[in-house]
């Protein structure tokens, strides 16, 4: 089992890093467009809702910016305003805590109507991340965030992935506080994982036993869709996961560290 883990744990040892790119200053959005991403975000998004004045000011900026650097796919449904908004929304969410959130290395991101076939491979797949983009069903995508309390949210899962593979294998956009932390993260995590693996059972679901990054990202999607009971089921993983990300979804100030 440690052999495993040490293996898994190889597979993200440190690269050698390019510097990052040069980031667009990030633009203060009109009030027009504030009122526009705000009404279609909170529509949906109970962490939007629950943020100060101020940070829902931040949130939308990030929204808005991740758009810009993004280039999106649409795959047998009509290109709506509300898609990227809210598929940028679910990578803000994620990443609100990070000084570095457009994870530069996805360009491309691919809206697919509902859950979908890869090659010659018989499952049905409802997101993934591969080097050239993030794909998600949005018929799912609009599921995850209809529940808030399942534990299911496929573009939070997807997007923990990106963010993950973003700070471990891409050249720009790298931030180095959730790279350190990551490593410290995995750390912590790995006894835990171990534990979980060998009793079979645990709060997150089975999907997150498959290996160390479905545990990630398992993790964070319970983090996110119902941090009171990944508290109480799970404290270890769930601090871990609040320095990691640098945000406590349970409070309403969200970040911990403005800071960093
Ligand atoms: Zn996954």
């Amino acid at each position: 089992m440690l052999a495993f883990l040490k293996k898994l744990n190889h597979f993200f040892a440190p690269q050698k890093l390019e510097a990052p790119a040069q980031l667009v200053a990030e633009e203060l959005v009109s009030d027009e467009t504030f009122n526009k991403y705000a009404y279609i975000i909170s529509s949906r998004i109970q962490y939007f809702n629950d943020l100060s004045p101020e940070l829902k000011q931040r949130f939308v900026n990030r929204v808005h910016h991740f758009i810009r650097n993004k280039q999106f796919h649409y795959i047998g449904l009509e290109p709506k305003e509300e898609i990227p908004v809210l598929t940028a929304a679910s990578a803000v969410q994620v990443t609100f805590g990070l000084k570095s959130y457009l994870m530069l290395h996805f360009k491309n991101i691919y809206i697919l109507a509902d859950a979908y076939r890869m090659d010659n491979d018989e499952e049905l797949y409802i997101g993934h991340v591969a080097p050239e983009g993030i794909y998600l069903s949005w018929k799912h995508f609009l599921f995850g965030y209809s529940d808030n309390l399942d534990n299911i949210n496929v573009a939070v899962h997807e997007m923990s992935h990106a963010l993950l593979f973003n700070n471990y294998f891409a050249k720009y956009g790298v931030d180095q506080n959730f790279r350190a932390n990551y490593e410290k993260f995995s750390t912590t995590t790995g006894p835990i994982l171990a534990d979980v693996i060998t009793k079979r059972q645990s709060y997150l679901r089975n999907y997150a036993l498959t290996n160390i990054h479905e545990f990630w990202a398992v993790s964070v999607e319970a983090f996110f869709e119902n941090p009171t009971d990944l508290k109480i089921n799970m404290p270890q993983l769930y601090e871990a996961l609040c320095r990691v990300l640098n945000q406590d979804p349970e409070s309403n100030q969200k970040i911990l560290k403005p800071e960093l």
